[in-house]
């Protein structure tokens, strides 16, 4: 390999008191937390609009609630409030989401469905972000950092206006592929033990009829009844047991990674159809990305072949939306203080540390907290080990496969975000390093912003 030596370069320098690094599911809500505690607060986004994962990977928000219709005499408790809650209150308010549908069929998996229209998300997410007074950084390349022993001091990001160094008091790494912290120099691990996706919306297709196919074949497995294109009580979610499907749609269906779950906001459309594809390398491989990124583009054609020909009402389905890369279930694991294992989910454990509670688990009936109850997510857990001022929320948290299936959904990434943009602000006011911060005035800055603690 030949190389190239890069000539040192003036960069124009921005103060800030907060740099959060990602505008995705986590990144929106530690931003606009950062902000709303008065600190002067930067996003670094790399697309053009924030929202992230939220609103191109899943199919429903998971989950503002215990799970309590699997178990009987369970109270219902919505456990994730504050700016997570805020955002689908907005939606709810511009038709944007199905709200918290009950689940009829399915709860023993989740209790609500919480789906959203997207493009709306986009739009409430960049409100949320700019009334908070963020300065909001989209198309913008996070590309390098600036540290000084156990500190960043800065990040360097690349743009149409050139490259740049962004200096501030903390920064919160919420790239999901933990970009910020892997040039920081923390330490971390690529597990790639899960499949890559980009799912698909699909227009021209009966939510009603694809219920009804199901159900004729007693495949039904994930229901819910919510408001739809401005009327009450409509399906808003659908899922199905491949094993009673007829047997040459599934064999179809498993050959693209496809899942029969969807959920929708409007009628005529399916939100989100997951096309599943194992890579044999980390994603974080240009080259193998890239084909990775060819095939799911011919799986996301031949899945909407599948639902022409097999399904009912199906018959002009056509792709609606898609995302603009693939999308990771995990990219980079990085190493926090503390590591959220299988056993404090499943018991439902708290810690003296709490930012958060959360109560959804993605292998459930296998895996279920237990009892209906929550967990906590504490503060060490978003702390980046051998750091003072890095703090990290999202999906590169959680070493345990079985325990990150549970830590990675959407809802849980929202509240660690509100929690590391709080304690980055609490940070910087105070002048004081992630770990000198007090839990005492972080834990009552959440409560006053609407954090549900048990
Ligand atoms: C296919 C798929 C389906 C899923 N389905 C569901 C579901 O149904 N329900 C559910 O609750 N959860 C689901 N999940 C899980 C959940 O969506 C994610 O784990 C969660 O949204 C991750 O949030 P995050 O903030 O860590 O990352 P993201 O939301 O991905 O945010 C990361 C952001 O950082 C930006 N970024 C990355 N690198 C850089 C850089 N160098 N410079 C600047 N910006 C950068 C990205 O563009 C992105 O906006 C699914 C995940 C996938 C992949």
């Amino acid at each position: 390999m030949e190389y190239y030596d890069e000539p040192a370069k003036k960069l124009p320098v921005s103060e800030y008191d907060v740099v959060v690094a990602g505008g995705g599911t986590a990144g929106v809500m530690a931003a606009t937390a950062a902000a709303r505690r008065g600190a002067h607060t930067a996003l670094i986004e790399i697309k053009g609009y924030v929202g992230g994962l939220v609103v191109e990977g899943g199919t429903a928000l998971h989950s503002y609630y215990n799970l309590w219709k699997a178990f009987p005499g369970v109270e219902k408790r919505q456990v994730v409030k504050g700016i997570p809650l805020e955002i689908i209150d907005r939606l709810s308010a511009v038709g944007g989401t199905t709200g918290h549908s009950e689940m009829t069929a399915g709860f023993d998996y989740d209790s609500v469905c919480t789906a959203i229209d997207t493009e709306l998300y986009k739009v409430a997410a960049f409100e949320m972000l700019t009334e908070a007074g963020v300065d909001v950084k989209v198309n913008t390349l996070l590309a390098g950092a600036v540290v000084d022993g156990s500190r960043v001091e800065g990040v360097i990001t690349e743009s149409r206006s050139g490259r740049e160094m962004f200096r501030a008091h903390s920064f919160i790494d919420c790239t999901g592929y933990a970009d910020l912290c892997g040039f920081a120099g923390a330490k971390y691990s690529e597990p790639n033990d899960y499949p890559v996706a980009n799912s698909i919306g699909v227009g021209g297709v009966s939510l009603e009829e694809y219920h009804r196919f199901m159900e004729s074949h007693g495949a039904l497995k994930e229901s819910a009844r919510g408001p739809r294109s401005g009327e009450r009580d409509k399906i808003v979610r659908v899922g199905g047991n491949t094993d009673k499907l007829p047997v040459d749609f599934v064999k179809e269906a498993n050959a693209i990674g496809m899942m029969t779950v969807t959920s929708s906001v409007h009628d005529d459309y399916f939100m989100f159809i997951k096309l599943n594809y194992k890579m044999s390398v980390s994603p974080t491989n240009r080259d193998a990305a890239a084909k990775a990124e060819i095939e799911l583009r011919h799986r996301q054609q031949k899945a909407v072949e599948l639902l022409r020909k097999h399904i009912p009402g199906c018959g002009k389905a056509f792709i609606t939306r898609t995302s603009p890369s693939l999308c990771i279930r995990r990219g980079r694991l990085v190493s926090c203080d503390y590591d959220i294992s299988l056993d404090d989910v499943l018991e439902g454990r708290h810690f003296d540390d709490d930012v958060m509670a959360y109560g959804f688990h993605d292998f459930a009936p296998r895996l279920q907290i237990k009892g209906g109850r929550t967990y906590g997510i504490p503060y060490r857990a978003l702390l980046i080990t051998g750091f003072d001022n890095l703090f990290a929320a999202g999906m590169m948290i959680t070493s345990d496969h079985d325990a990150h299936m549970s830590t990675r959904n959407t809802v849980c990434c929202m509240g660690q975000g509100q929690a590391a943009g709080t304690a980055a602000a609490l940070c910087s006011a105070q002048r004081c390093g992630s770990r000198e911060l007090s839990y005492t005035s972080l834990r009552a800055a959440l409560e006053e912003d609407g954090v549900y603690f048990e």
